[in-house]
Formats: C-alpha cells, structure tokens, sequence
C-alpha cells in the first residue's frame, strides 16, 4: 500500500524511511502543546524562527530559506532551474541510485534527467559526473551521504563537480550529514553556484512535522526564494524547529545509537551471510538476493517494515534498514534471521 507514492505499512517497526525510531525532543513536545488557539488562529511570522535555524547553520539569516521538508527545497530548486526556461533540452544530472523526489521534481518542471550509474560497490561516479556536464546543464543533485547506498562524496569530489559546472546550480543534499563527519557549509561561503540541502525529518525526528531548508549564498537563493510559496511553513512546525534546535544533548544521544545499530547489522550481515556497504547514514544497504520482495515481506509478517530497493535497476537484490535505536535494530536482525533461516535469502556461505 502506498499514499502518494510513499510505502506506508501499517503497524509494526518503521524501518523503512530512514525516520527517527526514537521520536523527536521532548523539548519539541513542550513547544507545541504550549501553543494557543490564537496562534493557531494567526498566519505565521518566520522571523525568530529563520534566526534560530541560521544561529544553528553559524550562516546570516538571509542565507537560509525554510522549507516544507527539504523535498520541498528539492522542488522549488527544480522550479527555479527549468520552469521559466522553457528549453526541454536542458539538463539535469542525477547519480543512481537517487533519492526519487529528484528525478520526479526535475521531470515535472520539464528537465531532461542524466543518469550517473555508480562505480563497484556504489562508488561515487566522479568521472561519470565530470563527463555529463555541458553548456544543456542547469542542475545537479549529490546527494552525500547518499540514499540509499550510505556512501559519502570526498570534498574534493565535490569541489571538482561545483568547479565544472560553475553555469549550473549544484545541489548539495545533507539529509543525513548529522550521521557522518563534516557538512560542506563551512565551504559555502566560496561557492554562488552550490545551494546545501538539510532536514529536520531524520536526525532531529521530525518527519511528520515537514520541515527542512536550503542554505547559499543570498543570491544564489534568490531565484528559489521566489519560487516557493511564501508562507510555505506552518505555525507548529516553525515551533518544533525553534525548539529542535534548541536541544543541543539530543542530537549526540541519538547519533550514538545509530552509530551502534550499523555496527550491529554490519556484524549480523557477515554472520547469515550477506553482502552490505558500510554507511554514513541512518540506514544500510543491504542484498538479500533475487527474492528481496518476498524478504521485505517476510520481515513485515514478523512487525519490521523495511525498504525494498530491489526494483530500481541501480540497487538489484537490496533492501534498505534504518539503523535506529539499537533495540529496534536488534528486533530487525531477530526478524532477517529467521527469513535467512526459511531460505527466502540468498546467502553467500561464509564470512567475507
Ligand atoms: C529524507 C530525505 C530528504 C528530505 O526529507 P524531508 O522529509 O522532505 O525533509 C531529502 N533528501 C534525502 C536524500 C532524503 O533521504
């Protein structure tokens, strides 16, 4: 079953959207039972809430848009690069396997969609990237680290791309950088053409509430800017992130747990058997073999929902856990046993 595209399984373990499995602060709670019936009632004013998110980012307020989750920020960048172009030869370059919303959001707003295949083992197709960028080019997503493979893009990577497409806006999408070490912000400052993308749904576990931003340069962000809804951002959501950000000892507390679940399914892959990549995010891949659908829903008829990954083209086999809270990752591990143990995984006889 699905709403609006999106898996939606039902009761059970979450583990199939890279959400917070422990849920957000409890300072996020306090913050959105004290509001009022008229602040419900009033449209919302962003200025303390931009301040806060741009103290956090240590970026000026003028260089952080908020927005409707980052798939939003995905969006409206995609508005900005192609839709007043009106060209359908314009391009933008997206190394597979991707996060979908952006193949769907420069399809919709009429780009021509360059795929990058990866290298073994996923490894980022820097080569492949270098080679696709033309003068057609208006966009392109890096995703790091990615989803749903957990690699990273080395900063020099980075800095190649960006220096190659100068005449291109380059996306950088941080959904999970809480996980991995050092954000591309702090080189921020020496780009116009890069545009970093953060949310709020996955480290802070504020999924439901849909907040996320894009953060550059004032002018970079300009033509974004006015491409989003002005009022794109409600009232509780505004004071959820005012307080996410608030609560400095959440964030290290959960990245903790995380830090231990991929360890634990790194060490459960070796022992039944299975192939995985080592992550920096809040999940792992992992290839459970050709009968992937009927492994995701085995793990469902035991409670735990995960990701099937194995139609796209780019990640044949795999399936994609959330790492979370390391009971929840423990209770996912019990469940891929015991489908290992019915033989509906395929598995490779001994350790790698
Ligand atoms: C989850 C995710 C996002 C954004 O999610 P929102 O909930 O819309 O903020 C962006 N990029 C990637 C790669 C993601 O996995």
């Amino acid at each position: 079953m699905t709403t609006q595209g999106i898996p939606s399984p039902g009761d059970g373990l979450r583990l199939h959207l890279n959400e917070n499995t422990g849920g957000c602060s409890d300072r996020v709670l306090a913050a959105v039972h004290a509001l009022t019936a008229t602040d419900l009632a009033t449209y919302p004013d962003y200025r303390r809430v931009v301040g806060a998110c741009a103290a956090h980012f240590g970026v000026d307020q003028d260089w952080v848009l908020l927005t409707n989750g980052l798939d939003e920020g995905i969006f409206v960048t995609s508005v900005a690069c192609f839709a007043r172009a009106h060209d359908a030869s314009l391009e933008a370059i997206v190394p597979v396997p991707a996060f979908d919303p952006y193949l769907t959001s420069a399809t919709a707003v009429g780009a021509r969609i360059v795929r990058v295949p990866p290298g073994p083992d996923f490894a980022f197709p820097l080569e492949g990237v270098l080679s696709t960028i033309t003068p057609k080019t208006r966009l392109v997503f890096l995703n790091t680290p990615n989803n749903p493979t957990g690699q990273t893009i080395s900063r020099e990577a980075l800095r190649q791309i960006i220096e190659a497409a100068s005449h291109a806006t380059v996306v950088i999408d941080e959904a999970y950088v809480e996980f991995a070490d050092g954000s591309f912000l702090d080189e921020l400052p020496r780009y116009r053409n890069v545009v970093v993308g953060r949310t709020f749904s996955k480290a802070y576990g504020l999924a439901g509430m849909r907040i996320g931003c894009l953060i550059a340069h004032p002018e970079t962000l300009e033509p974004i800017r006015t491409s989003t809804p002005v009022l794109n951002i409600n009232i509780v959501a505004a004071a959820a992130l005012q307080a996410a950000v608030s609560d400095a000892a959440f964030l290290p507390r959960y990245a903790a747990q995380v830090t231990a679940s991929r360890q634990r399914l790194y060490d459960a892959s070796r022992r039944f058997g299975i192939e995985c990549w080592p992550s920096a995010a809040n999940f792992v891949l992992v290839r459970v073999g050709e009968r992937a659908p009927e492994v995701v829903a085995a793990l469902a008829a035991q409670g735990v929902h995960v990701r099937d990954r194995s139609k796209d083209a780019y990640s044949p086999g795999c399936i994609r856990i959330t790492a979370g809270v390391v009971a929840h990752t423990d209770a996912a591990i019990s469940a891929l046993e015991a489908a290992v143990a019915s033989g509906v995984v395929t598995v490779r006889g001994g350790d790698k």
